[in-house]
């Protein structure tokens, strides 16, 4: 039996940073923008893959909506709880650390998040739009008092409801529930993807309302994501791998590049 003619996997995954590369490095004004898969190889499940994702453990409309906040606090501050503890002992990856180190070269002008990790900045990043919000802080939904998270937590582990010093309002972590209005991270993502040459997505299934629709802003488009997207045949380069590997190797190809010794035209 003839052997099968099997693509060279990693060759063709060069090519693609390659060609990234050169975009990038062509690109006046590029964003980054990252979904929950550019923090899975930091220990944290994201929503959707098959078999790790939380979808498959929980229903996030269940905890994490603003519904749950107010009719279960209970059970949405023990979420809240294990969530922060999960992110707290997770480490920023190659992924994280490659974008960090492309801002730093002025390869990345804005970088984008969904996720409400932090790991980014703990990476490095500058210039980052939190446009899911974070779990630093916490607010009272009465009068607007904020407050460190940790001391929230504490509530938490005490078996109490955070609530407010000032007023006794219940205090709400400062990340975007299901239901939620977005906050202005998001008009200022908006703006900066249609002033770019250049949009990365990393990570992102790009399924979820209303970031998914900042690649259609996009002039020039790049995806690095495990599997498919619904953006991917519009994109102009897409490497379907792990994001600390392309990442890590996007910022080689790019130092190797204004080296003048890397990729050619
Ligand atoms: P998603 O779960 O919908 O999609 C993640 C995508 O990443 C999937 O398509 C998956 O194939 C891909 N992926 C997984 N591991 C990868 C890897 N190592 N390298 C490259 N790709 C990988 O996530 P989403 O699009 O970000 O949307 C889910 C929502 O849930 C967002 O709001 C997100 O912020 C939030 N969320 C955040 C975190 C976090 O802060 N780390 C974790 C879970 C969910």
């Amino acid at each position: 039996m003839p052997e099968r003619d099997v693509p060279d996997e990693s060759s063709s995954i060069s090519h693609e940073v390659a060609e990234l590369a050169r975009m990038l490095t062509r690109a006046g004004k590029c964003v980054v923008l990252t979904g929950a898969g550019i923090s899975t190889e930091s220990g944290i499940p994201d929503f959707r893959s098959p078999g790790t994702g939380l979808w498959t453990q929980v229903d996030p409309m269940e905890v994490l909506s603003a519904t749950a906040f107010r009719t279960r606090p209970e059970a949405f501050y023990q979420f809240i709880l294990n969530l922060c503890e999960t992110l707290q002992a997770a480490s920023p990856n190659d992924g994280h650390r490659a974008v960090a180190r492309l801002e730093e070269l002025g390869c990345v002008d804005v970088l984008v998040t969904q996720n409400i990790d932090g790991l980014h900045q703990r990476a490095g990043s500058r210039n980052v739009l939190e446009v899911h919000g974070h779990l630093r802080t916490g607010t009272c939904v009465k009068c607007g008092r904020s407050y460190d998270m940790g001391g929230v937590l504490d509530a938490v582990r005490r078996g109490e409801l955070p609530r407010c010093s000032a007023c006794k309002g219940m205090i709400k972590p400062d990340v975007v529930l299901f239901e939620d209005p977005l906050p202005i991270d998001f008009v200022l993502a908006q703006q900066a993807v249609i002033e770019s040459d250049l949009l990365i997505a990393v990570g992102s299934s790009l399924e979820v309302a209303p970031v998914c629709y900042l690649p259609a802003l996009a002039s020039h488009l790049a995806i690095i994501n495990l599997m498919p997207t619904g953006y991917d045949s519009r994109a102009e380069v897409v490497i379907h791998d792990r994001a600390g590997r392309a990442l890590s190797a996007l910022l080689d190809a790019v130092r190797l590049g204004s080296d003048g010794n890397g990729y050619s035209e």
